[in-house]
């Protein structure tokens, strides 16, 4: 007689103390996308993305995108970083389970003092809004100031991005009354600073957290892959609404990271999505261990 086979257990919410403060991330949901190329490596063909999948122990055909909020408790205000697809277009993605997993973490939607955008894509707005009124309704809403200008202008939003301009339209300008603007250097609470990181969108923006000597960086879409992104920084990715500028900005942000020795909780990392970069020809993505207990 042996054990029937159970369903498979997947974490999908973690915390943990840092520098003064509870850190959470939760796994919103994941997309298998049936291709590596596009969105990343435009420039590789099939046979060099299986080398690349072989030599990472991942398919080079496919790859499983997550999507990861992050959310910093600093004891005086709970920010959440990005609001995840929401229900709606999650449910159709096979993600929005961002309010479900602040629920098993302990938080309500109204415990949210404010949410910080790092960008305007789908996967970081749709979340705003649940069944058309404001998802965290308490919150302080917070975005580059460059951001908002350019979707809201439009003018440079590219050709591609068009639908999500529309998004924009419905679920981020209306909040514009109560949004503060940020430009680089800004605080957006005790102890968190925003960053500019432009490039995988025009205005997009990281923050960083300090406190008791330690860094948490919240770098959003910096990079999208933790293999294609990390080890194939100057590679072209669909994602990237100004390719060079992404470029730029991808290589500066991990050079920073690696040579400093950051806490980074990244997106699309791999769920706890929690980890430092470590130099090598270029980079890799090292998941974090037990260094937040000792
Ligand atoms: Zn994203």
């Amino acid at each position: 007689m042996t054990a029937d086979f159970k369903d498979t257990i997947e974490p999908t919410v973690c915390r943990f103390n840092w520098g003064g403060a509870q850190v959470t991330t939760v796994l919103e949901g994941r997309i298998v996308r049936d291709a590596v190329n596009p969105p990343f490596a435009l420039e590789k063909t099939e046979e060099e993305l299986a080398e690349i999948g072989k030599a990472n122990n991942i398919p080079g055909d496919r790859f499983e995108h997550v999507f990861v909020p992050t959310v910093i408790n600093t004891g005086g205000k709970l920010v959440l970083f990005d609001a995840g697809f929401g229900p709606k277009a999650g449910a159709a993605n096979g993600a929005g389970h961002l309010r479900s997993g602040l629920a098993a973490a302990g938080y309500a939607p109204e415990d949210i003092d404010i949410v910080a955008l790092t960008h305007v894509h789908p996967d970081h707005i749709l979340g705003l809004l649940q069944d058309g009124q404001p998802a965290f309704p308490k919150a302080q809403m917070m975005i580059g100031r460059r951001e908002f200008d350019e979707w809201n202008s439009g003018a440079n939003i590219p050709d591609q991005r068009r639908q999500n301009r529309e998004m924009f339209l419905t679920h981020v300008a209306p909040f514009a009354e109560r949004m503060t603007f940020l430009e680089d250097g800004d605080a957006v609470a005790p102890g968190i600073t925003a960053e500019a990181a432009f490039g995988h969108s025009l205005g997009h923006m990281m923050y960083r957290f300090e406190g008791e000597g330690r860094q948490l960086l919240v770098w959003g879409d910096v990079t999208n892959h933790y293999v294609y992104s990390l080890q194939y920084p100057d590679s072209m990715v669909g994602f990237d609404d100004d390719k060079d500028a992404a470029r730029v900005t991808r290589n500066r942000v991990l050079d920073m990271v690696a040579s400093d020795g950051l806490l980074v909780a990244g997106h699309h990392m791999p769920f706890p999505s929690i980890g430092y970069v470590e130099k090598t020809s270029s980079y890799r993505w090292v998941p974090a261990s037990y260094q937040h207990r000792l």
